[in-house]
């Protein structure tokens, strides 16, 4: 049977254009595996969404004097026309203000949550700016988180992802008028996630994840679940029922929004109408691409929405990051301490950056990225062993007969390694971005001797393509077509040059 991935990117906020932290992160880690499951026959379908409902973008506009609704629209634009740059090829993006999808699908997972008796009102202190007026449940306050002690908002901890207790929290300040905040009573609904503690437990312990994650669940039981407000009156958020106190904030609807993009695919492409229906199939796997600072949400929240709701049959895997530094300290736009995404790819090209950034992704912890070792890298391998790889290729003549081809040690060894990343439960662009680094090593100190390794060329063509996509498809032009279906029976790829979306 076919394998059915449907692969999520955490969607940006719209409030600015994407740097190349950003694509370290879930961007082009959810681009490489959803071209990799293709490569290796899977259907599957990519999604995100601009977080129109985020209280950062409105602190952003109140800041910036700007309407919040043409500020998400003007960044949404840019960061569709960065991601095409960078090559990485969603296939439906939403956008979330006022959108009927999006609304159907958050109350929809609303009512079946609180069908469930899953949700609950509950009078919460909040903390509340009586200087400014606003409400400080995430983007106009911040303090000492209570589990981790580093700086964080009171929604999710960007350093420990975990939720913070409000009250417990150290000099919570309005990031207005960085006053200390004072605690108002308000009445909330609340997802009672100790109620499914044991049925998500043991939904995470099948789902594939990376062993950062696996221990941050551990901890987050060790903790304790408890209850997580998911409205908030007074702030950012959707109003569901055109009532204040059913504010939904945006932390609760990400999965809604994942849902929503599908929906709006199956209905906007012909090719792609059973999109939204793979969520009631128990072979498909929801596969989300996250930064770590969102796990508490995608981790806990959105299994649970679903978890006593018999239509979704899909399982889930999540892929969660680091952070990505540059030049050894953090991205930070507003002291303009970053590299805009389309700012490398045009000076560079798309192909060196994704490649580059796979070997540097921050896939379990910390990474560094280093401008002046990227341009260094990219001049060897760009601008000398590739064109000469590319001609030594053009030159040469096959060997490769439709009997088959046998491969070497060397190479079964890399195939094997490449394989390994490449699987859907256990993957990483890092590790195949490693592989295809010790293949063009291999192959350089061959054409140094005067050599030509053909075979290992072929392999680095077809193996490469998730990566370097616009490079290797040239490349594998040169190969006969001989080679090409060999090798793509050989490595079980899907034959060479056959695109899919996932008919
Ligand atoms: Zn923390
Ligand atoms: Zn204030």
């Amino acid at each position: 049977m076919t394998d059915t991935f449907i692969v999520t990117i955490t969607p940006p906020t719209p409030n600015g254009d994407l740097h190349i932290g950003h694509i370290a992160g879930p961007f082009l880690g959810a681009d490489i595996f959803t071209r990799t499951q293709r490569l290796k026959g899977a259907q599957c379908y990519m999604v995100s969404y601009s977080d129109d409902y985020q209280s950062y973008l409105t602190r952003k506009a109140m800041e910036s004097d700007t309407d919040a609704v043409n500020l998400a629209k003007v960044n949404s634009a840019k960061i569709q026309d960065s991601l095409r740059m960078a090559d990485i090829q969603v296939d439906h993006w939403l956008e979330s203000y006022e959108n009927r999808h999006f609304e159907a699908a958050t109350q929809m997972l609303y009512e079946s949550t609180q069908a469930q008796g899953l949700i609950e009102a509950k009078t919460c202190f909040e903390p509340y700016c009586e200087h400014c007026d606003v409400w400080g449940y995430e983007a106009f306050a911040r303090g000492g988180c209570d589990h981790c002690g580093h700086s964080s908002d009171p929604s999710q901890c960007e350093f420990c992802a975990m939720a913070p207790n409000v009250l417990e929290m150290s000099d919570l300040q309005c990031m207005l008028c960085h006053q200390p905040v004072v605690f108002k009573p308000v009445e909330r609904r609340m997802l009672k996630l100790p109620m499914v503690a044991q049925a998500l437990r043991e939904r995470l312990d099948k789902a594939p994840m990376r062993p950062t994650l696996r221990a941050w669940v551990k901890e987050a039981y060790n903790n304790g679940l408890i209850d997580w407000g998911i409205t908030r009156p007074g702030e950012a958020g959707l109003k569901l029922y055109d009532d204040e106190a059913h504010r939904v904030h945006t932390w609760f609807m990400g999965q809604a929004g994942y849902f929503a993009a599908l929906k709006e695919l199956s209905e906007h492409n012909e090719q792609a109408r059973d999109a939204y229906e793979l969520l009631f199939r128990d072979s498909t796997r929801l596969v989300n691409f996250l930064g770590m600072d969102c796990s508490y949400s995608h981790v806990l929240a959105y299994p649970a929405q679903v978890l006593l709701n018999p239509r979704f049959q899909f399982k889930n895997a999540f892929y969660t990051n680091a952070f990505l530094k540059l030049d050894g300290v953090d991205f930070s736009t507003s002291r303009g301490h970053a590299i805009w995404a389309r700012d490398l790819v045009s000076d560079a090209c798309a192909d060196s950056v994704r490649f580059y950034v796979s070997l540097v992704a921050p896939e379990e912890h910390t990474e560094n990225f280093e401008p002046a070792a990227f341009w260094t890298w990219r001049q060897h391998i760009f601008g000398v062993l590739l064109p000469k790889l590319a001609s030594a290729l053009s030159s040469g003549a096959s060997v490769v007969g439709s009997e088959g081809v046998v491969l070497s040690e060397l190479e079964g060894s890399l195939v094997e390694q490449w394989q390994q990343s490449a699987r859907h439960d256990q993957f990483s662009m890092k590790g195949i971005a490693l592989v295809l680094m010790q293949m063009l090593v291999a192959i350089e100190a061959q054409l140094d001797a005067g050599k030509v390794p053909r075979n290992l060329i072929a392999l680095f063509a077809l193996l490469g393509e998730p990566t370097l996509p616009s490079l290797n498809k040239a490349l594998q032009q040169q190969l006969t077509q001989t080679e090409r279906s060999v090798f793509a029976a050989l490595l079980n790829l899907r034959p060479a040059g056959k695109e899919s979306t996932g008919e």
